[in-house]
């Protein structure tokens, strides 16, 4: 059954039950290959129902939803975890009994993660290294001598002997790349702040960066011995961001330290375990295989792969067969940051391990397989899938121009932005101006972060995760910024007007800013020859005169400069007799235009495809 209404084309239908189940992220290409259909039909079709959108487009739920419903089919989104659900599924891994057997009775408490955050010279590093020294519990001589990316120490609090576990790399850049990934290791964020300085910009990225993540804070004055020290001033200045001291009536922990005089480390500690205590249930099933987060690796001449692996629910034991991200082994040997060996490593954990064949990357998930071999295959199609999802990703997450759809279709609340500019005076007269738009009820302007200088890579790593518009007031990307948002699919403005940004964030609140699309190019060929054919239609036997062929694009048909057949598309493709994807400048290859069949020698078959015209 066709519907005349959507444009004639034909598509295979299902019968209104037929389940196709797509990976999140997928385009119309990946639909088409599920259900055996013409992505450009597809294309036809959604456009149709008042959606544009090209083949290789990343779409959302909804969309593909509308279009399934159309041709009778339903459609079941498929998480990352459920997809590596489905992949351990072939392999005896089974995380869904895994979690099952997870009840109240097989957890037990496991220490906090920490990360030290906050501006630079505030003390962040000399910090890290009073809190090694105060490991006097674990009575280990000679302390903490290797840097493996993370390490233990312990605290008696309220009597209890308590370990708590420090990501060794200081500052948010990591911890905000780990978590653009998916990973979130950090519990609890201690944000250091010098009393002899104040409240700096990275001071505030590092606080805007934990609260998205919902990770709670508390706060190190540091340098207290100096005398320029003014504790007070930090606590006051920090109200304006949330943070509220206990001692002002709000529930964040403020403890005054010394860093280098080694001065209240202790009570730090403290308050860590009282914040954690207070606000998180910490507990992990240690009873089990082990999983967790690659928090630094590294090649070793003589070690080999060498990864500092954090361990979250289970227990990593020395002979397991491991997959980090793409990279899989045996563990050889581990050892922690006393240059120990350890041959069980329980929640929390941080360990070097030994044995992987290759590096895996910071914020890679790690898990135990059954074996070596099954190590190997679940590496193997993780890489797969991270090609393919790499290929889908190029997509856009929010822009302003689709933003009032989203918040039509119940996706989103908020505009979320990241406000970057030249001088901290527009930022604030930006930010100001923009908090003033009368919004209406249903939705909220968010300003996540807020600084001033360049685009970089960190500020699109904020948006990644919060799914935020970046807005750049006379300042650029800095390198390879613009290249990695467009792969993340971050949208950046940029203005040199205040008024003008203003105006287009209200109208993305209101709904006035519609996407624009204009036509790229993609190739063109010259017909050199006709052959008819009854089961295919008419196959062009052409030159490619420019850029690419590619099938299933858009095409067109151009005879003596004039149009005499337009929204065709690129059907078959062949090399000689073998099927081709594309075909480039200078190659003869066979294009079949579906049902259109009036091709003539000398005709010029043009490709293009759509794409979202950036606005100026
Ligand atoms: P980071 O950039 O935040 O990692 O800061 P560092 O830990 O490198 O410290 C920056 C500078 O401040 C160094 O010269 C430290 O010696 C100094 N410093 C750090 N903590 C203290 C402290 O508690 N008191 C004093 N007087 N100086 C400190």
């Amino acid at each position: 059954m066709q519907a005349p209404s959507l444009g004639g084309v034909q598509v295979p239908r299902g019968n209104g039950k037929t389940v196709v189940r797509l990976r999140h992220g997928s385009s119309l290409n990946d639909l088409a290959d599920k259900i055996d259909a013409n992505p450009a039909s597809l294309v036809t079709v959604l456009f149709h129902l008042g959606e544009m959108a090209t083949a290789t487009q990343s779409l959302d739920e909804d969309t593909f939803s509308t279009l399934a419903t159309e041709l009778g089919y339903v459609i079941e989104m498929v998480s990352a975890e459920e997809e590596d659900r489905e992949l351990l599924g072939g392999f005896d891994i089974d995380l869904d009994a895994e979690l099952d057997a997870e009840g109240d009775d097989e957890l037990e408490a496991r220490p906090p993660v920490v990360t030290v955050m906050g501006h630079v010279d505030h003390g962040k590093t000399r910090l890290l290294d009073a809190i090694r020294k105060t490991d006097v519990v674990s009575g280990e001589a000679g302390g903490i001598t290797q840097h493996i990316g993370a390490y233990q120490v312990h605290h008696e609090h309220e009597g209890i002997d308590r370990a708590l576990t420090f990501i060794d790399t200081p500052g948010h850049e990591a911890f905000t790349a780990m978590r653009a990934r998916g990973a979130q290791v950090t519990d609890i964020a201690i944000l250091v702040v010098a009393a002899d300085d104040g409240v700096m910009p990275q001071t505030i990225e590092a606080l805007n960066h934990a609260q998205a993540a919902g990770v709670p804070i508390v706060v190190a004055v540091n340098k207290i011995d100096k005398e320029s020290a003014n504790p007070d001033k930090i606590r006051q200045q920090l109200t304006e961001y949330n943070l509220v001291a206990e001692e002002y009536g709000g529930d964040t922990m403020f403890v005054d330290v010394s860093a280098r005089e080694g001065l209240n480390i202790d009570e730090l500690l403290g308050a860590v375990l009282l914040t954690a205590d207070a606000s998180l249930d910490l507990r992990a099933n240690p009873n089990k295989d082990a999983r967790g987060v690659a928090i630094e690796a590294n090649l070793d001449k003589g070690r080999g792969a060498v990864a500092t692996v954090l361990v979250q629910s289970g227990t990593l034991h020395v002979g397991d067969s491991i997959v980090a991200g793409t990279a899989y082994g045996r563990v050889r040997a581990m050892f922690d940051e006393h240059g120990d060996p350890v041959l069980a490593a329980t929640p929390a954990r941080p360990v070097m391990v030994l044995g992987l064949t290759s590096v895996p990357r910071a914020g890679d998930t790690f898990l135990v397989a059954p074996d070596d071999r099954t190590a190997r295959q679940i590496a193997e199609k993780r890489e797969a899938a991270e090609r393919a999802a790499l290929l889908a990703k190029r997509r856009k997450r929010i822009s302003l121009e689709d933003f009032t759809q989203a918040l039509q279709q119940g996706k989103v609340e908020t505009l979320n932005l990241v406000l970057k500019g030249d001088v901290s005076g527009a930022v604030e007269a930006l930010e100001d101006a923009l908090l003033k738009i009368d919004v209406g009820e249903e939705v909220e302007l968010r300003v996540i972060h807020r600084g001033v200088g360049a685009i970089t890579q960190n500020d699109v790593n904020l948006a990644t995760v919060d799914n935020a518009v970046i807005i750049g007031f006379n300042v650029k990307t800095g390198e390879r910024v613009a290249e990695m948002a467009d792969r993340e699919g971050v949208d950046i403005k940029f203005y040199s007007v205040i008024y003008q940004a203003i105006d287009d964030v209200e109208a993305a609140l209101k709904g006035m800013l519609k996407p624009e699309y204009e036509e790229a190019q993609l190739g063109t060929a010259e017909v050199r020859e006709v052959f008819r054919s009854s089961k295919f239609g008419n196959i062009a036997g052409c030159l490619v005169r420019s850029g690419t062929i590619r099938r299933n694009t858009k095409a067109r048909v151009l005879r003596g400069g004039t149009v005499v057949e337009d929204n065709l598309s690129v059907e078959s493709l062949k090399r000689f007799k073998d099927d081709a994807t594309e075909v480039r400048e200078g190659y003869e290859c066979g294009i079949g235009l579906g049902s259109f069949n009036d091709l003539r020698v000398d005709d010029v078959i043009e490709t293009f495809e759509m794409r979202e015209k950036p606005r100026s």
